[in-house]
């Protein structure tokens, strides 16, 4: 089946302040120009703009971290994913692992985000992965397949869907599973999106995350069924990020 045009997205996570995230973003466009494989930037919400203006012109997309369930309403510090589309973005993460932990989203509530994303227009990117306690028991696959089965919302739609798996032992660690892994991860993901959404399955992107770096991208990227990658520490740096994004 044709492979989807690999998506190449940089997590800047809770970093940097406006005149740093506006000249990364600048360099990162710079840069995109060469680049086949798609390239997104999400960085801390208020910065939402800033980056958004030094985007203007290049093919860079841009993504948040996270989004609401609800549409507007009584939820005080959170923000509409009808905003983030005003704003230009194109891509909403949910469900990435740091705000499973840190604010104890579970499934369900993931899978709300998501729908809640889709219906304002962006592609949500529903992140999976399993921790190294479940990893070393071997449960990784189990694990991802009941969060993809509980984390994407009953009528998706596969043009508003990418998954990133990301196991939680391999984010921010240096630790990267083996190419095995991943492809076993991968492939069941595909499985499962298949059951889901027949055909259609082979157009959602599914990106691998966890410690890519430029020495390890190619390799990485290379495995069946990783249609591109979800980069956090690496995508602080420009060289490094456009790096990964040509190796995709
Ligand atoms: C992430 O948190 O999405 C991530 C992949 O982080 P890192 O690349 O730093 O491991």
């Amino acid at each position: 089946p044709h492979r989807p045009t690999p998506l190449v997205a940089g997590n800047w996570k809770m970093n940097m302040l406006s005149a740093d995230g506006r000249a990364l973003a600048a360099a990162v466009a710079a840069g995109a120009g060469s680049i086949a494989a798609e390239l997104a930037v999400c960085p801390p919400a208020p910065l939402l703009p800033v980056v958004g203006d030094a985007l203007t012109g290049s093919t860079v997309a841009l993504g948040a971290q996270d989004c609401h369930a609800e549409a507007s309403g009584a939820h005080t510090g959170d923000v509409a994913a009808v905003l983030l589309a005003d704003l230009g973005c194109r891509y909403a993460i949910v469900g990435h692992s740091e705000r499973r932990q840190d604010h104890d989203e579970g499934d369900e509530q993931v899978a709300a985000k998501a729908a809640a994303a889709a219906a304002a227009g962006l592609v949500a990117i529903v992140c999976v992965g399993e921790t190294l306690d479940q990893y070393k028991a071997g449960e990784g696959v189990a694990v991802v397949e009941r969060q993809i089965a509980g984390s994407i919302p009953a009528g998706a739609s596969p043009d508003r869907l990418v998954i990133a798996y990301e196991p939680v032992w391999a984010i921010g660690s240096g630790l990267v599973p083996t190419n095995d892994d991943i492809r076993a991860v991968h492939g069941a993901i595909r499985a499962r999106l298949a059951e889901r959404f027949g055909d259609d399955a082979h157009g959602i992107r599914i990106l691998y995350g966890g410690s890519v770096k430029p020495g390890n991208a190619t390799e990485i990227l290379a495995i069946e069924n990783v249609d591109g990658a979800l980069v956090g520490g690496a995508s602080l740096k420009a060289a490094d990020f456009l790096a990964i994004g040509a190796a995709a």
